[in-house]
């Protein structure tokens, strides 16, 4: 505890993030390598730029009707957040999936944006942003593809925020069923500090955990995670690391964060 205690945050993002950058190819490359190695079907929905967009898929090890889980995991929708990609890379690379489930993971929804090491795409446009108006080839790529798969159970999506003090979540849940908030902030607590403000990004919050009321009709720009809750999934999490903090205690928050809405 007293090595938990003991991390500081960085004080380096001013204005935005100036931590470690990630050479996306790379990890690209690495995340292929090692998907195929753990038995994955890859498949390329979009290429720009000499960029792959990859989504990787997993069928359950045990088929059973009463007890199979879809989730969906993606990650690195904003350039400047690389603990996602290498988060997705460690979790292959772990391979512990619960056996039940078919799993469904996007690792880098904007290649173009790692180039740069900014938010945005290549084009500028912030693609968190995009998923009502659809006026980037990539989220149209992402969206068609989407359609093309079954409803979820839990979609999960990784991120990271340089301006907040610690590890946050927003959870989605409109139907109420078991909450895995505070299983997910228990389990990224022992890797990392937690955001614990009263208000997080201008909404309240409780100990990390966001639960924004949202009325996706009224909003012009959706995040992925409002296109989720509203077409594929009734319960998903995005997760924050704090990234004014080390690079591998992020990737580290994010598995454990994952790892804990896995296993629960
Ligand atoms: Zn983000």
């Amino acid at each position: 505890m007293r090595e938990i205690l003991r991390v500081q945050k960085l004080g380096k993002n001013f204005g935005g993030y100036h931590g470690e950058t990630i050479d996306v190819h790379a990890v690209l490359r690495e995340v292929e390598t090692s998907a195929h190695h753990h038995g994955w079907t890859v498949e390329v929905f979009h290429e720009q730029a000499e960029l792959k967009w990859f989504a990787l898929h997993r069928e359950p090890e045990v088929r059973s009707r009463e007890s199979e889980v879809r989730i969906y995991i993606s990650a690195g929708i904003h350039g400047d957040e690389p603990a996602g990609p290498l988060a997705a890379l460690k979790l292959i690379g772990q391979d512990r999936w619960p056996e039940h489930a078919e799993i469904f993971l996007l690792p880098c929804l904007n290649p173009t944006g790692f180039a740069l090491n900014r938010r945005e795409n290549a084009e500028g446009r912030d693609l968190n942003r995009d998923y009502r108006q659809r006026r980037a080839d990539e989220i149209r790529a992402h969206i068609a593809w989407l359609e093309r798969q079954p409803r979820f159970d839990l979609y999960l999506c990784l991120h990271e925020d340089w301006e907040s003090h610690g590890f946050y979540l927003y959870e989605q849940n409109p139907d109420n069923r078991p909450a895995l908030a505070g299983k997910i902030i228990t389990a990224a607590q022992s890797v990392c500090p937690v955001d614990l403000s009263e208000a997080i990004e201008g909404r309240p919050a409780q100990g990390g955990i966001i639960r924004p009321i949202l009325n996706p009709a009224e909003r012009p720009d959706w995040p992925e995670a409002l296109y989720l809750i509203s077409h594929k999934a009734r319960q998903g999490y995005t997760l924050e690391a704090p990234s004014d903090f080390p690079l591998a205690l992020r990737v580290n928050a994010l598995v454990a964060a994952v790892n804990a809405a896995l296993h629960p």
